[in-house]
């Protein structure tokens, strides 16, 4: 489970032009918001909408976080759509959420610097291992062109499916399996992101990733994790290290063999 003690850590441009003149990305993209402001009942999307937007303030501007595509985003996507009922009150809390499977949501503020060291561009392809509740899925879908996403447990996979499809989301495959050794057949990825922390950064993955391409992956045991990001430039690695972490383990064969 992530430490609930870490503590660190809209709309479209209004013009003249009708719906038909609109690309189908922005199409997706506005049948998306009128999809979200659907799921209004009693102004409940309004209050969720103000807490997404202290979030933003708060959480992620206030720690740094600067990628404006990014926080507009992040401002815009309803993660309480993603969660249990009864946690919805919480989901924009600076803290993880729990998830069936003894699974968590990511803290948002995690979320958004491992997204910003990505360095997402809009026709990026993603991997992404641990899609856990599909929120960070949304916010890759968003971002980039395409996102493939991988879950072992094929319970969280179905809710995350699920909740992807209601939300609008065309542009994310969510596959079940062990992401410890990518996906081969999908790839090569322009950006990968692992959610679950790992012994090192999966050799299976290095290979999978685009000359260009950026990965992010929580490296470490189970007292906790640093952030890295490997950068594949004129084919040899190049590694950064972030900030601290903990995150639920990797589980796979280049992951740890069991769950802690
Ligand atoms: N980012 C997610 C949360 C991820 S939690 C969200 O926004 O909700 C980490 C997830 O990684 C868990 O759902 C866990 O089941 C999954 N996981 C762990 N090992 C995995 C593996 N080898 N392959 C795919 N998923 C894995």
């Amino acid at each position: 489970m992530e430490s609930w003690a870490w503590t660190f850590a809209c709309g479209s441009a209004r013009s003249k032009k009708s719906a038909a003149e609109f690309g189908p990305e922005t199409q997706a993209r506005l049948n998306r918001q009128v999809r979200f402001s659907k799921m209004s009942d009693n102004g409940q999307s309004d209050r969720m909408s103000i807490l997404r937007r202290q979030m933003v303030e708060s959480q992620l501007r206030a720690r740094n976080i600067r990628d404006p595509r990014l926080l507009e985003v992040m401002a815009r996507v309803p993660r309480h759509e993603f969660v249990d009922e009864k946690f919805q009150s919480e989901a924009y809390g600076d803290h993880p959420i729990p998830l069936p499977e003894g699974q968590t949501v990511s803290q948002p503020y995690m979320v958004a610097l491992m997204l910003e060291a990505l360095a997402l561009e809009p026709q990026n392809v993603v991997l992404e291992i641990g899609t856990g509740s599909g929120y960070q899925t949304a916010l890759l879908a968003e971002l980039a062109a395409q996102t493939y996403s991988v879950e072992r447990h094929s319970h969280l996979a179905e809710i995350a499916r699920a909740t992807l499809a209601r939300l609008g989301y065309q542009n994310v495959a969510v596959i079940v399996g062990d992401g410890s050794r990518g996906l081969e057949e999908f790839g090569p990825f322009d950006r990968i992101i692992v959610s679950a922390a790992a012994p090192q950064i999966p050799p299976a993955l290095v290979d999978q990733l685009s000359e260009g391409g950026r990965i992010v992956v929580p490296v470490g045991g189970p007292g906790g994790q640093e952030l890295q990001l490997l950068r594949k430039q004129d084919g040899a690695p190049v590694l950064t290290r972030l900030d601290l972490c903990r995150f639920v383990p990797l589980v796979g064969a280049q992951g740890f063999p069991s769950d802690w």
